[in-house]
């Protein structure tokens, strides 16, 4: 009887083990699986095509990172040593697809270089070049659209009423893409409050202010743009705005006439009449 049950123990045991080293072996790959994927929160590098496509068509051969490293703008002019570049090549255990390039911010924000040397190196087109030209036809970093900043406002010290306008004036666009906006210290009732206010059709993303931020960890942070805006939808309709309005195929309120059997004649015509319509 003993031994019928200690059979039974071990059997059960033995089960118990290869379940758990099943959900274990599961776990294991399913956390490889989402490492093997990476994250769709990385930031790419200026031009990047969209994250679908980009996965696609990078064939990681490294060329960016490796122009964003040896850019002669990246030595620096006191010690005269290559720093490190912004843009890395993911490795296994990091968060972005592994073998395709990203960059973090708060380690090494995009400098936004006018020539922005990583793109026309890129083989493949993941990078796409055409997305950064101006009017002129000419490269313009200005149109990078990496991600967007977003301010935390509980963890900006700006918010609780103490000066700070560090990412402010690390903006290579400021006053366009972060401006400070003026109000009144409600709490206090005399102080002002400067806040910074990112703007999303100038933002590039590069995240010097992310880098710039004074809080232990940043309360101004770049978002891949995809998951950093919303979207109203389109049957939402600005009727102040002529080219929305062309949009949604409408004509504006005043360019529209109604003719009704009412309007064909003067007001003090038919309440006097009155006649019922
Ligand atoms: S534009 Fe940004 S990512 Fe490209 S080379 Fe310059 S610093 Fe690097
Ligand atoms: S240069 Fe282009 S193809 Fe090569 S790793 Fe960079 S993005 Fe990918
Ligand atoms: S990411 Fe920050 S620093 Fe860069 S353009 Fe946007 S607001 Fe300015």
């Amino acid at each position: 009887m003993a031994n019928a049950t200690n059979d039974r123990r071990k059997f059960m045991v033995k089960t118990v083990q290869s379940i758990g080293l099943a959900t274990m072996g599961g776990l294991l790959w399913s956390g490889f699986a989402i490492e093997a994927e990476g994250s769709p929160l990385v930031l790419r590098p200026p031009g990047a095509l969209p994250e679908e496509d980009f996965r696609q068509a990078c064939i990681k051969c490294g060329l960016c990172a490796e122009a964003c490293h040896n850019r002669e703008s990246n030595i620096d002019k006191e010690t005269g040593e290559q720093r490190e570049g912004t843009i890395k090549m993911a490795k296994g255990g990091e968060e972005a697809l592994i073998g395709t390039p990203f960059f973090v911010p708060r380690d090494v924000p995009c400098y936004m270089c006018d020539d922005i040397p990583c793109v026309p190196v890129c083989p493949s087109g993941a990078l796409d070049m055409p997305s950064l030209l101006n009017e002129k036809g000419e490269l313009d970093i200005n149109k990078a659209t990496m991600g967007l900043a977003v301010v935390h406002k509980e963890s900006c010290i700006a918010f609780w009423g103490l000066q700070c306008d560090a990412c402010y004036r690390a903006c290579p666009l400021l006053d366009e893409a972060i401006t400070l906006e003026y109000t009144q210290n409600e709490r206090t009732g005399k102080h002002a409050l400067l806040l910074p206010v990112v703007h999303s059709d100038i933002c590039t993303g590069c995240g010097l202010c992310e880098k710039a931020c004074v809080t232990e960890k940043p309360a101004i942070f770049v978002l891949p743009r995809e998951y950093a805006t919303g979207r109203v939808g389109d049957h939402y309709v600005k009727g102040w705005d002529k080219r929305d309005q062309q949009r949604a195929g409408l004509r504006k309120a005043d360019e529209i006439e109604t003719q009704t059997k009412r309007s064909e004649e003067k007001p003090v015509d038919y309440l006097n009449k009155e006649i019922e319509y």
